[in-house]
């Protein structure tokens, strides 16, 4: 039988694909694409934009096709033959996407045309795709000469291999250190389930009693609960001490290294810093707009903070007498203090959340903002009987996308929640192809006696996931590359985290949170304490954002060269963000994985900066009626159907009309009085 990923499909054809389909569709589609790429390259005429950039644009659809519906697969519902293909043609994708950006015939051509791109009568978006690709090459040392580029992989190498160790070392240490308890009355004000999974993880080890280790699920309600004080300090040090012990899993010497071979190779590229590198493919574009951000907030946020910080103190004093209050304190008597101010668990809300409701709810909302219908279809192949296919139409009944909802988790899905997309939107050949958008969340399953309830925080991760949707859903540009959330990294959160807005809201509660038995309307006062509990110590919260934003800046802002102690610079570098006492024995960059072995340095920054947009962009709807639809409109025409084909700064003041304003997200806060 032919195989079903080589011919031309539009939904996914789930039901024909087998898993032996994949590694030999993949290879053939590498080396058309590789082929379409050579008649660029070979092309004798003088490079256009057309015949280079727009062509280099269209090349290689079949394989996003396949290659989308495999890693969709390898995240929502793998098998270890599915693991298998991928770690066989993971390294033929990255070689194949290497090869092009060292393409030096490609490059010359590109540039040719952006040398010239003054003279083409390109629109914004053709200007943004020529950028976008230029930059993908002159960013990778396109431009640089034979030597410099030798020098360039090497840093590369090096980094690669120092990040791999920095996350060794962290977890390395982190399953290095366990805490085993043998006395009953240690565990004092811990939940019976954390008892019994410490007492499952002390036989595992062959040990008698429980054991707490630094892996989050243990560390974490041990923090939140266990009142014996000396040993909730023994944890917290532990933990902060990851990876800063003088043992051969040190990791100082490895930040110092990577952020030192970060900087040369952002001055090899012609710029100023790391920072200055990264952010200039962001909103924010340089690290002094950065810096002033977190630094307004801070001398905003700071009273407040203190505030809090000091009313916590008074209560662990007044609580257990207790006259210095330490980081080990913080979560422990947090959490006793919203018990005593809210009185607000998950049971008493899940019984308004059913699923079923919270799905009507939120196309209810995409109803009332932006006129989307959506009816199930259950022609639509599916990879799993859970999954839910959606036609969403407009209010003309024009298809404008596909939604796929896949809510329940199973073995073979990962854990958390995302938005993905099984077919991006395009115009090409003269029609406006629709995308194929998809929802992945775990939400509890449903039982023969019971429905699926969500916790709070699960309904708004619904919304989230459902707000990048949209995104998806609604974009509407010429390429791609360009196309839905194909956006600079500090502006992708703004459509997920404004829809998380609306749950708040007594307007949209009223629509869909109703009582599963009962079919009682959410009450009144149980809303109010939902909103005054989410902003429940917000203060001390944006402090330690902001500390970890600015120690990121510190580290990649200029020329790392001088530092030799990382715990000093540390310190200096968290300046007037510090709450709490300093502790000599723990560093936190040591163990920083975020920025030294993940994608975030310099982007540390972005979380905070994305509530900013999401509060100050909501508070026009606010200011205007939640459900107003010249407001969401707007919202529609110059944020989501756009996606990257703008300046994003430019495509949120014609949103807004003006600049992002912190004050809306520190009154949201409850921040500014
Ligand atoms: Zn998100």
């Amino acid at each position: 039988m032919a195989n079903p990923l080589l011919q031309s499909f539009d939904t996914a054809p789930f039901s024909k694909i087998k898993n032996e389909h994949f590694a030999p569709a993949i290879k053939q589609l590498i080396a058309d694409t590789k082929e379409e790429v050579n008649v660029i390259v070979e092309r004798t005429e003088a490079p256009t934009f057309a015949n280079t950039v727009e062509a280099l644009e269209n090349t290689g659809q079949q394989l996003d096709r396949v290659t989308s519906v495999f890693f969709n697969l390898n995240s929502a519902e793998t098998n270890d033959e599915i693991q298998k293909i991928a770690q066989e043609i993971s390294p033929l994708l990255t070689a194949f996407s290497n090869d092009l950006l060292l393409n030096e015939a490609l490059f010359k051509k590109v540039k040719t045309v952006y040398d010239a791109r003054e003279d083409y009568n390109l629109t914004a978006e053709q200007k943004m795709l020529l950028d976008k690709q230029y930059k993908g090459f002159s960013r990778n040392g396109a431009n640089l000469s034979d030597e410099k580029k030798a020098v360039l992989r090497t840093i590369d190498a090096d980094l690669s291999k120092l990040k791999l160790t920095f996350g060794e070392n962290v977890l390395a240490e982190t399953n290095a250190f366990t805490m085993h308890i043998t006395e009953e009355n240690d565990l004092a004000g811990l939940p019976d389930g954390v008892k019994e999974a410490a007492a499952q993880t002390a036989t595992e080890k062959e040990l008698k009693g429980w054991v707490f280790t630094l892996d989050y699920p243990s560390y974490i309600p041990f923090m939140k609960y266990a009142e014996n004080r000396e040993l909730r300090k023994k944890l917290s040090l532990a933990f902060g001490a990851r990876a800063f012990n003088k043992n051969e899993s040190n990791n100082e010497q490895n930040v110092l290294d990577i952020v030192n071979l970060r900087h040369k190779r952002a001055v090899l590229l012609g710029y100023e810093s790391h920072a200055h590198f990264v952010l200039e493919e962001r909103m924010a574009e340089t690290p002094q707009k950065v810096m002033s951000f977190l630094n307004e907030l801070l001398v905003k946020a700071k009273p407040a903070a203190q505030k809090e910080f000091d009313e916590l103190e008074a209560f662990a004093k007044k609580l257990d007498g207790i006259d210095r209050l330490e980081k080990w304190d913080s979560s422990f008597y947090a959490e006793k203090l919203k018990q005593q101010k809210f009185n607000l668990d998950d049971e008493k809300l899940k019984p308004y959340f059913k699923l079923e409701n919270v799905i009507n709810g939120v196309f209810t909302v995409a109803n009332k903002l932006f006129g989307l219908e959506f009816e199930i279809d259950n022609s639509i192949d599916k990879y799993h009987e859970d999954v839910k296919t959606y036609r969403v139409t407009d209010a003309e009944g024009t298809l404008v996308s596909i939604f796929y909802a896949d809510f329940h988790p199973r073995a073979g899905k990962r854990g958390g929640a995302w938005m993905t997309s099984f077919k991006p939107q395009q115009k090409i050949n003269g029609i406006n192809d629709r995308p194929h958008i998809s929802n992945v969340c775990n939400f509890t399953k449903p039982t023969a006696s019971k429905p699926s309830l969500l916790t709070f925080n699960e309904v708004t991760t619904l919304f989230h996931e459902f707000g990048h949707g949209l995104h998806g859903m609604l974009a509407n540009t010429t390429y791609k590359g360009l196309s839905g959330t194909n956006v600079s990294w500090d502006f992708v959160e703004l459509p997920s985290q404004i829809l998380e807005n609306w749950c708040y809201e007594k307007e949209t509660l009223e629509l869909f949170a109703t009582h599963y038995e009962t079919g009682e309307v959410i009450p009144m006062e149980l809303v109010t304490k939902i909103k005054e509990s989410a902003t429940f110590h917000e203060g001390m919260q944006t402090m330690r954002q902001l500390s970890f934003g600015m120690l990121d800046m510190s580290w990649h802002g200029s020329d790392p060269s001088h530092i030799s102690d990382v715990k000093q610079f540390e310190t200096e570098a968290f300046g007037d963000t510090a709450l709490y006492p300093e502790t000599p024995e723990t560093c936190m960059s040591t163990a920083f994985s975020h920025i030294f072995q993940g994608g975030y340095s310099s982007g540390y920054y972005s979380y905070k900066w994305a509530e900013v947009l999401d509060a100050d962009a909501f508070d026009y709807f606010k200011q205007e009626g939640i459900f107003n639809k010249t407001v969401a409109t707007k919202f529609k025409e110059t944020v989501l159907s756009q996606g990257g084909t703008v300046d994003p700064m430019e495509l949120y003041k014609a949103f807004r009309g003006k600049e992002p304003n912190p004050d809306a997200l520190l009154k949201r806060a409850g921040l500014l009085n």
